[in-house]
């Protein structure tokens, strides 16, 4: 007999539900920081007892709560800070889900003591599973009278008392009590005009105790300590609104700091501590051309992003954030990191020395890849180009034909299972070693345009690398990362596939065409690739701002879109797709010797085109997004290291 399908009971629901928001201590404290600051207090008062598995406890100065709201108060989704779905956008503040006190209350005992300024007394109330009961058998379950003062105590008493497995995680009250106080210390950072402490319960001495008219600098003192907080640096990011980027600031150590302790980045969004790797990953980058190996800085970063670019909810916990234009806005930071780095000591400050290859004798290594996964275009398409090119300027002027837009749309969450598994696929190939060589390079040079080598530097060797192969790797990434989220160049004036088809194969493009146009929805909602009803070909993804892929592979493009993706299962056609992208944009391979003297022209302006395009977009975008896969490896030879290179110079 098959098992009868029942729903679940709605207290195991919550408890579900509340256990993925609140995984240990530190999550709920957090959540409770941010109520007692959304409150507008000055001060905020952490008291643990047992790690904050016995006690919890936080009390706050701030505007207190309606004793009418005290009855709903634990229930899932109230919240004074969101009414209209509407709101949900426009809301500055993000912990607007109502589900945090909710949350909390199922997996613990919650006594709430609150007093609003025009209110002559307090109330205290006790809940359970999201709702008020009394606190002793038999007592009404009513908020009781009593003297407060203004403002607003939590008391959160066996945490987890009824999730036994989740309990039996926790090792070690010490460490949980120094999650929460480094929280408790990370919010004093960021919260100007507002005093923090916290410490043990029945210990006099405070793990964080920062004054309320602290400046920024003394609040990382008195969290972080002396060393760090004598040798910081300011950083300033300015807005952007084009990007959604209200403004950035913090604090970060300056070039002459280096500690072996690794602190975590204090990162804000919008007045809530998250994570955010890409971020972290490429800051922690500029610092390694300034530090000394194992050596690490101190970064304080703050930003605004207007709120509908954010989507905070990837997370249950709200920590890890995504926002629109990541990768640019990122970029801002970076740069506003690098003048806030070069400004203070111009002396430590060096410049990566720049080392110019130009010896003619250098064979591709031994072990480079005979075969090249990521070529399609073994026959130069010079030929396709120019024709391509004449389409465009049959009807506009060339500058029109490079336009690129950006298009303005909300980012859309994606929940697929199979990008999820593919991006999985490709954290769990990841190569440390390779991604921290590539995220720390610099660029030296291209070496060969036609087998696609460049030089980079990283520390004191060289290396020789297939950007064929690093590139199609890198698109493919983007694709993934990107899904459904990509920016479009829009093509002026649109091409006929039938056109582009033609250019491919001498077979009938109509089944090539009409397989396209019928998939014309999904290939825009997912792809950013616009094709009309008609068979025009409108709009490509933007995978990288600035760059345009090589024309003269579209029409191959298109065809193996056709004929080489699985469409049949999802998977697999999302990965077959980015593939094929990833070739598309991969950027081409060009003629390194003799050209006819007719070409000569159209291929030189091609090859400046080209390393313009490696140097400012393509390696600096492998440096801060590409996570290097194990595959990539024979792909990077090491081919001098430069104390060697010296020595033989010395001998000259
Ligand atoms: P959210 O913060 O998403 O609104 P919470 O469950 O964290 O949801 O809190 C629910 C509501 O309880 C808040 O909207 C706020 O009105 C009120 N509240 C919670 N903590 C405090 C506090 N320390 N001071 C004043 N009001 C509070
Ligand atoms: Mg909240």
């Amino acid at each position: 007999m098959a098992p009868r399908i029942k729903a679940l009971d709605t207290v195991v629901v919550n408890k579900i539900a509340a256990g993925e928001i609140i995984v240990a201590p530190a999550n709920a404290i957090k959540e409770m920081l941010e109520n007692s600051i959304d409150a507008g207090s000055t001060t905020v008062d952490v008291v643990v007892k047992d790690g904050g598995l016995k006690l919890l406890q936080i009390a706050d100065n701030g505007c207190g709560i309606d004793k009418d709201d005290l009855p709903i108060l634990c229930e899932r989704f109230t919240t004074s800070k969101l009414s209209t779905f509407e709101d949900l956008a426009a809301i500055a503040t993000y912990g607007f889900r109502g589900e945090a006190l909710a949350s909390i209350s199922h997996i613990a005992h919650v006594m709430v003591t609150t007093r609003t300024p025009d209110s002559p007394v307090g109330y205290r109330a006790t809940y359970a599973d999201g709702k008020l009961v009394p606190a002793r058998p038999g007592a009404s379950a009513e908020p009781k009278p009593t003297a407060a003062r203004p403002g607003t105590q939590i008391v959160v008493e066996d945490l987890f008392y009824n999730v036994p497995s989740r309990l039996r995680a926790f090792r070690s009250p010490a460490d949980e009590y120094n999650r929460i106080a480094d929280v408790v210390g990370r919010y004093a950072i960021h919260t100007a005009g507002v005093g923090f402490t916290c410490k043990k319960q029945g210990e006099s001495q405070y793990s964080v105790l920062v004054p309320a008219q602290a400046s920024a600098a003394d609040r990382i003192r008195a969290v972080f300590g002396g060393s760090i907080a004598n040798e910081l640096v300011e950083v300033a990011v300015a807005a952007d609104p084009a990007l959604g980027l209200v403004g950035g600031s913090g604090w970060v150590t300056n070039a002459n700091y280096s500690a072996k302790k690794n602190h975590q980045p204090v990162f804000f969004i919008n007045h809530r501590l998250v994570t955010c790797d890409p971020l972290k990953k490429a800051l922690v980058g500029i610092y390694q051309a300034f530090l000394p190996k194992g050596g690490h800085a101190f970064m304080y970063v703050a930003l605004q992003i207007a709120p509908d670019r954010l989507d905070v909810n990837v997370h249950p916990t709200k920590r890890e954030v995504r926002f629109m234009n990541e990768d640019e806005i990122v970029q801002r930071v970076c740069d506003a990191l690098q003048q806030a780095l070069g400004a203070v000591d111009e002396s430590r400050s060096y410049k990566v020395q720049t080392v110019i290859y130009d010896g003619p004798t250098l064979a591709p290594p031994s072990s480079a890849p005979s075969k090249r996964p990521y070529e399609y275009n073994l026959v130069r398409t010079d030929a396709k180009e120019r024709k391509i090119t004449s389409m465009f300027e049959r009807t506009s002027r060339p500058d029109e034909a490079e336009g690129y837009v950006r298009v303005e749309r909300e980012r859309a969450p994606v929940h697929l299972a199979s990008v999820k598994g593919l991006r999985e696929r490709v954290s769990a190939d990841a190569h440390a070693g390779l991604t921290e060589l590539l995220t720390n390079h610099t660029f030296v040079g291209v070496v060969d345009d036609e087998k696609r080598l460049a030089a980079l530097q990283h520390d004191v060797k060289l290396f020789l690398v297939d950007y064929g192969a690093l590139t199609n790797e890198l698109f493919y990434q983007i694709g993934l990362a990107d899904f459904a989220n990509f920016g479009v160049i829009e093509l002026a004036p649109p091409l006929a596939l039938d056109d582009l088809l033609r250019l491919a194969t001498d077979d009938d493009v109509a089944a090539f065409r009409d397989s396209l146009v019928d998939r014309r929805d999904m290939l825009d909602e997912y792809f950013s690739v616009q094709i009309t009803a008609d068979g025009l070909l409108t709009g490509l993804p933007m995978l990288i701002k600035g760059y345009l892929p090589s024309m003269g592979k579209l029409p191959t493009f298109l065809q193996r879109l056709a004929t080489r993706v699985d469409w049949a299962d999802e998977t697999e056609c999302f990965r077959t797709f980015m593939r094929e992208l990833a070739l598309f944009y991969v950027p081409q391979s060009l003629p390194d010797g003799d050209v006819e003297p007719s070409q000569a022209d159209a291929v030189a302006a091609q090859r400046q085109t080209t390393h313009a395009a490696l140097e400012k977009l393509l390696f600096p975008a492998i440096a801060r997004r590409l996570v290097a896969t194990a595959g990539l490896l024979p792909s990077v030879v090491e081919i001098a290291s430069l104390p060697g290179l010296y020595k033989v110079f010395e001998r000259c």
